[in-house]
């Protein structure tokens, strides 16, 4: 379905739940942007390990704080992958942001203020001409809360954890399952009780539980949605 009326698709939802696999599916059948926040957050925790804000036993906030005008967040499409790759400060980090270590700080950098502020903004600008799929724990809420069509995504605790561990696993990172579920389990808790922005489904969000829906189940029933709400 192509038509000329553009929408904002905001999906939110706890880690791992398959949003960012939803959501790149969904734009690139509607030719629309996809944006993953979660990099965007993900992008500015590996600055922060690697710029001294960050060691096993102190996060020094006011550092990064003060760092802040030094990061430069930015998507590159990669036509062979067929999505476009995070770059900080013009270096791709894809691979990068994806491994334990970052998940493990990404939740704490991402409930100071001043780091959200600037992200927000940039992810508004991003949205500003439409045609936008955006996923992450706040774009229904803070973000877009206009947005035309709001996913709140769930799972249970153990689907999750599983899924992340097997997609770790693949790309040959060293850890077990229960690494991966403490670490999947805390950032939900971080995520939904942090005073910024907390990670709540927003108001006239429809909210999908995909534990027992394979992808492609899944991914009928939204872009029925998507139409719907295209036409509407
Ligand atoms: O989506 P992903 O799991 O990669 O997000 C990593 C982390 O970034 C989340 O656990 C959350 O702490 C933070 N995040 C956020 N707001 C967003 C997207 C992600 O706080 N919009």
């Amino acid at each position: 379905m192509r038509s000329d009326k553009k929408i904002i698709i905001a999906i939110d939802g706890f880690s791992s739940t398959g949003k960012s696999t939803v959501a790149k599916q969904l734009a690139s059948k509607l030719g629309y942007i996809y944006v993953d926040t979660g990099a965007m957050y993900r992008m500015v925790a590996l600055f922060a390990l690697e710029n001294g804000c960050i060691d096993t036993s102190n996060f020094d906030s006011k550092k990064l704080i003060s760092l802040l005008d030094n990061v430069e967040l930015s998507f590159v499409f990669n036509a062979e992958l067929g999505f476009a790759e995070a770059y900080l400060n013009n270096k791709n980090v894809e691979k990068r942001i994806r491994t334990l270590e970052v998940s493990k700080y990404v939740s704490t950098v991402a409930s100071i203020s001043e780091i959200r502020v600037k992200l927000v903004d940039i992810q508004q600008e991003m949205g500003k001409n439409k045609g936008l799929v955006m996923d992450g724990r706040d774009i229904g809420t803070v973000v877009f809360p206009d947005a035309e069509l709001k996913l709140f995504m769930n799972a249970s605790a153990s689907t999750r954890a599983q899924r992340r561990f097997d997609e770790l696993i693949a790309k040959g990172e060293e850890v077990t399952y229960d690494e991966v579920f403490e670490n999947v389990t805390s950032r939900d808790a971080q995520d939904t009780s942090r005073k910024d922005s907390p990670l709540v489904k927003a108001e006239h969000a429809i909210e999908i539980n995909n534990s027992n829906l394979t992808r492609k189940q899944q991914f009928d029933k939204i872009y029925k949605l998507a139409v719907l709400a295209v036409e509407a």
